[in-house]
């Protein structure tokens, strides 16, 4: 659009990127310490989502570290949260091609007895009302196109036009997005968020730190006949589908008496362009342990998002002028369980304590909005950031270092491993053929016909949509770079991404896209061999609709 457009323009007191857990809790957090001053005129706080309802971006297992919600919420707030039962057994088991063998104790990290087994898109839903009534206004199908930014401050966010159509014209129902003017953005975009990378890059926030490491994670809920005796029953694994060379695992928690939840989570640094998470995904389900919880059931959710696993030593700066970064957008997930909600709960504890300083003294700096990532440190999801800040690294030389790291870190609560490790990049991958391929799933005849979906079906199941007439959001940067890409590694977009909107039709050496498939997991700008990939915020409101995920 032309430099001209006219746009409106709010001002409000802080606004939040990105209505994920980090930023409600740092929102929910600001107005009760706000509302405990009755006196003062109450603070605006505006938090915008891109998906259609909050929540409808977000999945995750999950067994949440409940306490830092205790601390967020009232005791009233926390007992209506949408949980589902505690977890009541629980097994960690190595899982070969046949055999499941069980672990005789759960890895004290491991350890979920007792926790809360929630669906994180409920949730997030549910926190999104709270906030509400505690007085943010909450905007769904609300894209942030850029950061704005005066004399090197952030001073706010320009929203996505809407009603653009494929060329990039206005259509008849174009509306500018409007500026919002905030003295403080809150950058809860979750991983990879396109505005948090841009302002990491271009001052330079991460310098000295590791490079984030990712991993992707997919799921599936089964609606199974009632088996009331397994509730609360949650397994994690490791082992098969994936190979020695693989770090990963996979989880399956029993949610209600009618329900189960399944998942596998594969890091992103594998180097075999053949790996297919989805084709992995289905090889889980059809191993006989997991298998035995989904027999006679059928899946009714499906999708899949990136985990942010570098660990501490990934983490950005945390602040700059204008704006915090909180929860996953930053890295603060706990890469040893594969835990983030909590972090994103304690991320936003401290970042709604320090936006109260700000407010309550009128100075909105950087050196005030410092107290966030003081208090963060200080929490004790962050200690266990530390704890474990050098174990992830070691599984680059396989399973038996990344277990011997671990239990180094837990036996000398952190000493050891010493130093600052660095982490393999994930994008590279080995030229297809150079080793043995992976043996992918033998156990097909074990699973029930409803499990064996394919991409597409389970792709239905997820409610992904996007309006078709819109500018594609996913960028081939260089069409002819994807020639080498094929002739090198056979293309591993056509397989690495979930929703399979990368093809390649027989006899071509042209990549097609289908944007309207896409699960909004941004796995294809990581893992792009070449770095080729671009992915850009569609119209708000696309993407998936997950519930119960
Ligand atoms: Fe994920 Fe990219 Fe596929 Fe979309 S196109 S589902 S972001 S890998």
């Amino acid at each position: 659009m032309s430099h001209e457009t006219q746009r409106d323009i709010l001002d409000v007191d802080v606004v939040c990127v990105g209505a994920g857990i980090a930023s409600l809790s740092t929102a929910h957090q600001f107005l009760k310490r706000a509302a405990a001053e009755p006196e003062s005129e109450p603070p605006t706080v505006l938090i915008l989502e891109k998906g259609l309802y909050p929540g409808a971006h977000i999945l995750s297992g999950a067994v949440v570290d409940s306490e830092p919600l205790k601390r967020l919420l009232s005791e009233d707030e926390f007992n209506a949260l949408p949980f589902y039962d505690s977890v009541r057994s629980e097994k960690f088991a190595y899982l070969t091609p046949r055999h499941a063998l069980n672990l005789p104790l759960t890895p004290p990290p491991m350890k979920a007895l007792g926790l809360p087994i929630a669906s994180l898109s409920d949730l997030t839903r549910h926190l999104a009302e709270l906030c509400e009534a505690h007085g943010a206004e909450v905007y769904s199908e609300m894209p942030v196109a850029s950061l704005l930014e005066k004399e090197g401050r952030i001073i706010g966010v320009r929203l996505g036009d809407k009603g653009v159509d494929k060329e990039g014209h206005p259509k008849s129902n174009f509306e500018p997005g409007a500026d919002v003017h905030a003295h403080m953005v809150i950058l809860g975009e979750g991983a990879q968020g396109v505005l948090t990378s841009q302002l990491i890059e271009q001052q330079g926030l991460d310098a000295g730190t590791n490079e984030q490491a990712y991993a992707i994670g997919l799921k599936e809920v089964f609606e199974i006949p009632a088996a009331p005796e397994r509730v609360g029953h949650i397994m994690h694994t490791f082992g098969y589908p994936l190979p020695q060379d693989m770090y990963g695992g996979g989880f399956l928690y029993c949610l209600d008496a009618t329900h189960v939840a399944v998942g596998l989570v594969i890091a992103l640094d594998y180097r075999r362009p053949e790996i297919n998470p989805h084709e992995l995904f289905r090889a889980y389900k059809a191993h006989p342990r997991i298998n035995a919880f989904l027999t006679a059931g059928k899946p009714v959710s499906y999708g899949a998002k990136i985990l942010p696993e570098g660990g501490l030593y990934a983490l950005p700066r945390l602040i700059t002028e204008g704006a915090m970064i909180v929860g996953d957008a930053a890295g603060l997930l706990d890469a040893v369980r594969l835990k983030g909600a909590h972090l994103a709960v304690e991320s936003g504890l401290a970042a709604g304590n320090a936006l109260y300083a700000c407010l309550e003294n009128n100075d909105w700096s950087c050196t005030q909005a410092a107290a966030y990532p003081e208090a963060l440190q200080k929490s004790p999801g962050w200690k266990k950031m530390r704890q474990y800040r050098n174990a992830r690294q070691w599984f680059d030389w396989g399973l038996l270092p990344g277990m011997a790291a671990i239990g180094a870190a837990f036996f000398t609560a952190g000493i050891l491993p010493p130093g600052l490790k660095a982490k393999a990049q994930d994008h590279p991958v080995q030229p297809a053929g150079k080793k043995k391929p992976v043996a992918l799933p033998t156990l097909e005849r074990h699973v029930e016909k409803s499990h064996r979906l394919d991409i597409l079906s389970d792709l239905y199941l997820s409610g992904t949509e996007h309006e078709e007439d819109q500018p594609c959001h996913l960028i081939i940067n260089n069409p002819e770079i994807c020639r080498d890409c094929i002739e090198l590694y056979q293309a591993p977009c056509t397989r690495f991404c979930p929703a399979q909107v990368y093809e390649l039709p027989e006899g071509t050496e042209r990549i097609t896209i289908q944007p309207a498939n896409c699960l909004h997991c941004k796995t294809c700008q990581i893992k792009c061999a070449m770095q080729n990939i671009e992915w850009k915020l569609p119209e708000g409101g696309g993407g998936p609709r997950y519930k119960n995920m």
